[in-house]
């Protein structure tokens, strides 16, 4: 029975129109849900208004219907739930989880090297110093190892205290972070497994902490290789590389199942969308899926 209720999720960003990159992470997702028979969600990160391009949102929906892709339910909108992030944030701080903190960006800037950046140098960690006004939340974080086997990068450790340092999830512009945010919606969803891009890899033990601070479920994870240009940059849906085009449909779908390791036969790139999906999902193989971070875009172009 909880086989039947599993469900995997794809989260844009409404900041541009999708690309190969996104079609490549949201194929993955879905893929990795409807091969085992589990729901696949939707849900629209538009919590980052300054991001926001009024109608990103819409043209993402309708871009996701042409190439085939099926959702389960309701898409949600992260600006719909702002009472329930403001819920959690007041219950972490009032348990000692979370803290005020008062450092501007440079202050909490001035530790040292984690992986991320600067680790968070702990000026606030005991209460703000005299005369300090609050501006953000961050959580309090330890010397644990927080570990977990993803299911395409294999085993991944981190120790939060050493790699990261207690972490904002409330900025100082008010919006709850995206950290925070995810952790919650997943919940509320009722997602499973998350299957997204390899960017996000090192932000999963600072999601794991926060499941394990608001006594929430542990997910699967899965990391795939996102497309990166010529500069190793990811690309990005608000300087719009590699735009979808709907006169290539399949073609671009084909793309991504190669670049995803599935060995799509030749005689499903020009096939009507339904095909190339029905395919997907009964030959999909998270096994054969590149044990990378990162893939060169320009394979891409070059097989097109
Ligand atoms: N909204 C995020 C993005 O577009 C993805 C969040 C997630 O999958 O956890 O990169």
């Amino acid at each position: 029975f909880r086989f039947a209720m599993s469900a995997g999720r794809y989260a844009p960003s409404p900041s541009g129109a999708l690309h190969m990159g996104s079609l490549l992470a949201a194929l993955g997702s879905y893929l990795q849900a409807r091969g085992q028979g589990a729901r696949w969600l939707l849900r629209i990160d538009d919590l980052d208004t300054p991001r926001v391009v009024a109608g990103a949102d819409r043209r993402i929906l309708d871009a996701l219907t042409v190439f085939g892709f099926r959702w389960d339910g309701d898409v949600l909108y992260q600006s719909a739930r702002r009472a329930a992030y403001a819920c959690a944030l007041d219950a972490l701080l009032a348990t000692g989880r979370a803290f005020e903190c008062g450092c501007t960006r440079r202050e909490a800037q001035a530790g040292v090297k984690g992986i991320e950046g600067p680790i968070y140098p702990g000026t606030c960690r005991d209460g703000l110093p005299p005369g300090r006004l609050s501006r953000s939340l961050r959580l309090r974080v330890d010397e644990s190892p927080l570990c977990f086997v993803d299911a395409i990068q294999g085993r991944h450790c981190q120790i939060l205290s050493r790699d990261i340092g207690d972490f904002v999830i409330r900025r100082a512009d008010g919006i709850a972070a995206y950290q925070l945010a995810t952790v919650l919606d997943d919940a509320h969803q009722g997602v499973s497994e998350v299957v997204r891009g390899a960017d996000l890899l090192s932000s999963t033990p600072r999601q794991m902490a926060l499941q394990r601070n608001l006594g929430l479920p542990v997910l699967s994870y899965g990391h795939l290789p996102v497309l990166v240009d010529a500069d190793g940059q990811k690309l990005g849906k608000s300087r719009g590389a590699l735009g979808l085009s709907a006169d290539a449909i399949a073609d671009q779908l084909w793309c991504c199942l190669d670049l995803l390791g599935q060995n799509p036969p030749d005689t499903i790139r020009d096939a009507a969308v339904p095909r190339v999906m029905r395919w997907a999902i009964d030959n999909w193989n998270i096994e054969l899926v590149p044990r990378v971070q990162t893939l060169d875009a320009q394979v891409y172009q070059r097989s097109s």
